[in-house]
């Protein structure tokens, strides 16, 4: 399969986790910041690569650099645009990519202004390339200031800016200590996605679900903790798995990403292939595109080749994530009419016909 050009949906993105190495090379000459580990772009690409090193220092490091070099509009505005053109250059055809707006301020940007230029970013790469691309909020679980990033984003719902997310430290710092901002999003319209079951148990999931209104999960791979998963199937589910699975729950699963982060010791242990066939609504997903060293098609390899996932699987899992997206209906259900089912349907034809003459 030509992974590439295959339709793609990506709902966990971070744009600080997304910047192209020559860009934060060229930005940092600009503003002076000489706190960079490389000033080459292969000393810097490699020291990203987080690899499976599993220091949390290094990872969180890496986005003081990424963050160090965000200072103003126009350096937000050219990373949001190159974020959106490398996801078109993929194949990706509907992207929310999520940043947190209070991390700028350190530089003097208010949240709004660093709102703006990523939206400005998005629609620029969707003018030039028709990739649909949408913004998400993130607010950090062990910062103070969620419902402040709630009301930033407020006024830009319908201009691009569509979801509320916590992020940040999982352990320790209960997504229910942020219900004041999750019921502000809410109410307002945004949609709200949490990162929970990552680094703490399957029971933070639920929090975010049942006690914030999260109507998807970052991550959620802990879930797999609540059935009989032996590393290769599920058999049988605890009820709170068989809630996420029931109520249809999007899980925004990055395995890479966890495997980096030691989340699973190899990837034949992640719990992808498992959940999807056990009926979890599983997505696939990037997290961090520069700290992970991987693009979208390399995910969706990834789980294709590690999991045995065809045509019609890819097709069902990437129709799933567009559907969970909170952009604009219409024109959700149009990419997965026009772009994705007829790409789908026509790389499993070609193969049915390939497997026929041989
Ligand atoms: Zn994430």
């Amino acid at each position: 399969m030509d992974y590439r050009s295959l339709p793609k949906a990506l709902l966990h993105d971070h744009l600080d986790g997304g910047v192209r190495v020559d860009t934060i090379l060229e930005l940092a000459d600009r503003f002076g910041y000489t706190g960079l580990p490389s000033g080459t772009t292969e000393g810097l690409t490699e020291w990203f690569d987080q690899g499976r090193s599993g220091s949390l220092e290094r990872y969180l490091e890496a986005f003081t650099h990424t963050v160090a070099v965000m200072r103003d509009q126009d350096s937000i505005r050219r990373i949001a645009y190159e974020a959106g053109m490398d996801l078109a250059a993929d194949g990706v055809v509907y992207a929310e990519i999520r940043f947190g707006p209070s991390l700028h301020m350190i530089h003097g940007m208010t949240r709004e202004a660093a709102i703006e230029a990523v939206l400005d970013g998005l629609s620029a790469a969707h003018r030039e390339t028709g990739i649909v691309l949408y913004g998400i909020v993130s607010a950090l679980r062990h910062e103070t200031d969620s419902v402040e990033v709630v009301r930033a984003a407020i006024p830009y719902l319908d201009r691009g800016l569509i979801a509320f997310d916590l992020a940040g430290p999982e352990a320790g710092f209960p997504a229910d200590d942020h219900l004041p901002a999750c019921r502000l999003a809410r109410e307002a319209g945004l949609g709200l996605t949490i990162h929970a079951g990552e680094a703490d148990s399957a029971a933070s999931i639920w929090r975010a679900v049942a006690r914030c209104g999260a109507t998807r999960v970052g991550h959620g791979v802990r879930i797999a903790d609540e059935t009989d998963f032996d590393g290769e199937r599920i058999t049988t589910l605890e009820s709170l798995a068989r809630r996420i699975r029931d109520h249809r729950i999007p899980l925004e699963v990055s395995i890479t990403s966890n495997l980096d982060t030691s989340a699973f010791p190899s990837v034949r242990e992640h719990p992808f292939g498992a959940l999807y066939r056990s009926g979890f609504n599983v997505t696939i997903n990037t997290d961090n595109r520069l700290m992970s060293r991987v693009g979208v098609s390399d995910e969706y390899r990834l789980a294709s080749e590690t999991f045995d996932l065809g045509p019609a699987d890819l097709a069902e899992i990437t129709v799933n994530a567009i559907e969970a997206g909170f952009g604009d209906w219409p024109t959700r259900r149009r990419i997965i009419d026009e772009l994705v089912r007829p790409a789908y349907a026509s790389v499993a034809s070609n193969q049915e016909a390939i497997s026929e003459s041989t």
